[in-house]
């Protein structure tokens, strides 16, 4: 069967290979027969790998949902009673985080900073120092909505200093950038199947510390659904989902790891900087600047800003692109007119070369003036 390849440089579902879409194509099977049990065992196992996680001291929880699920099940379910969460919120995933702690009435801080800097970290350790009873502390790894990556080694360490327990937000990293749990001073991670794992939409999975997770056991029960210590009792006892997993996603998953690991972590993080970088050098090409310092940038998601001409038109540009197989995609800032390119997913430099032929056309056929202008010099 031959599948059209779209390239999709939005910020997840990213694009995936033939092999792992033609995974779904299976016998069906009731996911409570043992032989479905058994690989769900060992995709839990080697996602544990992908962080370099000892099978000692941490597990994995999958859930069915979206990404967002997990932030949500670990936040109502590691908050011990009367305890507090610290959100160190510097972009619009960590304000996920925020709204789900409001929608479950957990007493939390909101630590804000601005989206286009990094957290102050003496003002992350005075926060701790002055709320003793700060039992979680929330980040986010790479903020997808400008592509800043926070320093979670650090926050990780003051986190620990402070004993409290230390969750990252690392769904558009994991998989990607290489990620060491013990090294990042991380207790609790957590990504979707979709983003660097390349496979479908529908599996989100949490790794985390499990001393911790089964001393979550008699802290209050805010979910049914959503309860982590509940899924991975249930996982402890049967090797399955409590309610029905998704089973072709499953196989996809397990499809995708296989094809994570013939690549092998340096070279697929080497891949993603050869697409990074590709975008970078088309992005300067055509006179476009950036919303973050190069430094501080996650190196897979570039946020660019609007340029100032009269036909610059994000819509018509996306759709002249999206009719041609490439999909870019608006950014997710409230003060500044961005658009996001994304180096996820499996693709290559070729793409992103064949992207900028394509995004050329676009601005030509808009009547955008090349390279592309701006009121303000950069002072
Ligand atoms: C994609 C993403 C999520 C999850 O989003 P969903 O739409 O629920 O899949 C969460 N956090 C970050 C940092 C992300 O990039």
């Amino acid at each position: 069967m031959k599948i059209k390849r779209n390239i999709l440089l939005n910020p997840g579902p990213s694009t995936t290979t033939d092999t792992v879409k033609m995974a779904q194509v299976v016998p069906d099977i009731c996911p409570r027969e043992q032989e479905f049990a058994g690989m769900m065992k060992g995709l839990r196992e080697d996602l544990l790998k992908i962080v370099h996680a000892d099978p000692g001291k941490y597990t994995s929880v999958l859930f069915c949902g979206s990404g967002t699920i997990n932030i949500d099940v670990c936040l109502n379910s590691l908050l011990p009673e009367g305890k507090k969460v610290l959100i160190v919120n510097n972009g619009a995933y960590s304000t996920r985080a925020v709204e789900i702690c409001q929608y479950y009435g957990l007493p939390h801080i909101d630590l804000r900073f601005p989206v286009d800097r990094l957290p102050d970290l003496s003002l992350v350790e005075k926060s701790l120092e002055e709320n003793p009873d700060i039992a979680l502390v929330h980040t986010t790894h790479n903020e997808t909505g400008t592509g800043i990556l926070n320093p979670i080694r650090e926050i990780g360490a003051l986190t620990h200093r402070y004993g409290a327990v230390f969750m990252v937000d690392t769904t558009s990293t994991l998989a990607m950038r290489p990620i060491n749990m013990e090294d990042e001073n991380i207790d609790f991670c957590m990504a979707s199947a979709q983003k660097g794992l390349t496979a479908m939409t529908g599996l989100s999975f949490v790794i985390g510390n499990r001393a911790m997770l089964e001393a979550s056991k008699n802290y209050p029960k805010r979910s049914y659904y959503c309860n982590l210590y509940l899924q991975y009792e249930f996982f402890e006892k049967t090797g399955e989902m409590h309610f029905t997993p998704p089973v072709q996603t499953i196989y996809a998953a397990i499809q995708a790891l296989k094809e994570y690991f013939a690549e092998g972590e340096e070279e697929k993080w080497k891949r993603h900087t050869r697409v990074f970088r590709a975008i970078h050098k088309g992005l300067e090409e055509l006179g476009f600047r950036n919303i973050i310092r190069r430094e501080w940038q996650s190196g897979l998601v570039v946020s660019v800003i609007y340029p100032d001409d009269v036909n610059w038109n994000f819509e018509r540009i996306h759709d002249y692109c999206y009719d041609r197989g490439f999909t870019i995609y608006p950014g997710k800032i409230s003060t500044t007119n961005t658009f996001r390119l994304c180096a996820m997913g499996a693709i290559d430099e070729q793409d992103m070369k064949d992207f900028f032929t394509i995004l050329k056309e676009a601005l030509c056929a808009c009547g955008v003036r090349i390279p592309v202008t701006y009121k303000e010099s950069i002072g």
